[in-house]
């Protein structure tokens, strides 16, 4: 007999069977409110019936058909889709399976395209675990310690984050940029900088979104010195702020943009997309990967992107995120170690401290678990782990946002 490493630490003690919609079942046949959506991936609920129709026809028709060899069509109507989603002048796109190999494949097109070496990232991004991904993420040690030397060329700016000094956005907004001149000036010349690389709301560094200054600043900085604008929108795509991608709520314009999680409503299928000016400078072979675009994924997405459409899933998004923000700033008010409550749509933190001011991830783990116990499931983020996350699914409805609402309440 085997086991599961034990370096999986498992949120919940939850064993799922099946789920449906916002909801998950366990082995017992018991109901919990799934506020998790596997780490905000099952965007159109757990099963839809449309996506799991897509995916049983393409199962039977080709599962596999890798692009390197041949396309097939799922393939070809995903990107011919895409169009009518994807940020003006970013036409070309490029598909992996996972988000830690979409953010490598934006890295390599960076450092091909423009011949330059250095990445700038900001404090308490999160990019993935592989070994260049975990170079590029400081959200916590946790994904970089002991597995040195990381990947060089990468250099650390702050992020616009106004929740552990007291300051408002303003203020951290002037702050970060220009910490990034400073940066600029002492440690990734101009000229030496391939790329900036950010989050429009920080994830799993614990739910803070980013400023419209903030962007207008690295597109600024970014259009002045050849320097490429990657925006990561793996966790906040699809949606999930209210919006198509999150970096329309700060009018930010990529120049690579990174999506994965909410895309094929849990099967594994991530991307990034460019002009082609920026692609054709990729090495032919430089990008690719075995499994990269599989045809039920894609087909998957497809229907995806058709529920979305269809049912009106940013516009609920954004109505239930505001609904949720609602409910959960009310419950912060009766309790003072839930010091900041925040985020954009569906994608929502509450953050934790003790009572001498610092961050709490203990009472943010304890309440977690008990709203588990008591049925609803939720996930931590920040450095701390003192942040509690609220990321359902986009069909997520008004009636499961005041239970939700209920139960964490009764869990704090
Ligand atoms: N980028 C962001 C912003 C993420 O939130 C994540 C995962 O949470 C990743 C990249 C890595 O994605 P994956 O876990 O699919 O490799």
């Amino acid at each position: 007999m085997a086991e599961l490493s034990p370096v999986l630490k498992q949120a919940t003690p939850v064993v799922a069977a099946y789920g449906e919609g916002v909801n998950l079942f366990d082995e017992q046949g018991r109901r919990y409110l799934d506020f998790t959506a596997g780490i905000g991936v099952t965007s159109t609920g757990h099963c839809h019936p449309r996506v799991v129709a897509a995916a049983q026809e393409q199962v039977g028709r080709l599962i596999h058909g890798q692009y390197t060899t041949v396309m097939h069509r799922p393939l070809l109507t995903l990107v011919e889709r895409l169009g009518e989603v994807l940020p003006p002048g970013l036409d070309r796109v490029f598909f992996a399976n996972s988000g830690s190999e979409a953010v490598e494949a934006a890295l390599r097109l960076a450092r091909q395209a423009t011949g330059r070496p250095n990445i700038v990232v900001f404090h308490g991004g999160f990019h993935g675990r592989t070994v260049a991904a975990a170079s590029l993420t400081t959200s916590g040690t946790k994904f970089r310690t002991g597995f040195a030397p990381l990947m060089a060329g990468v250099h650390v700016s702050p992020f616009p984050d106004p929740t552990h000094f007291g300051w408002s956005r303003e203020e951290s907004t002037s702050f970060a940029l220009r910490q990034l001149d400073y940066v600029l000036q002492t440690l990734s010349a101009p000229g030496d900088t391939a790329a900036f690389l950010v989050e429009p709301v920080l994830g799993e560094g614990g739910y803070v979104p980013a400023s419209r200054e903030f962007f207008a600043g690295l597109r600024e900085r970014a259009d002045r010195h050849g320097i490429l604008l990657i925006i990561d929108e793996v966790q906040t795509g699809w949606g999930r702020t209210g919006k198509f991608w999150g970096a329309e709520h700060f009018d930010a314009a990529a120049d690579i943009l990174i999506t994965a999680k909410g895309l094929a409503s849990g099967f594994p299928l991530s991307g990034i997309a460019a002009s082609y000016a920026l692609m054709e400078k990729a090495l032919p072979g430089s990008q690719g990967g075995t499994y990269g675009a599989n045809a039920v994924a894609c087909a998957a997405a497809i229907a995806t992107l058709d529920v979305i459409k269809d049912e009106g899933l940013v516009e609920n998004a954004a109505a239930r995120g505001a609904q949720l923000m609602d409910v959960l700033h009310e419950v912060a008010d009766h309790y003072k170690q839930i010091t900041d409550v925040r985020g954009l749509g569906l994608m929502i933190g509450n953050e934790f401290h003790d009572a001498e001011g610092n961050p709490d991830g203990a009472t943010a783990a304890a309440v977690q678990q008990e709203a588990a116990r008591q049925g609803l499931l939720l996930l931590t983020c920040g450095a701390w782990g003192q942040v509690v996350r609220f990321i359902p699914a986009l069909v997520v409805g008004e009636h499961d946002v005041t239970e939700a609402g209920e139960i964490w309440a009764r869990s704090v």
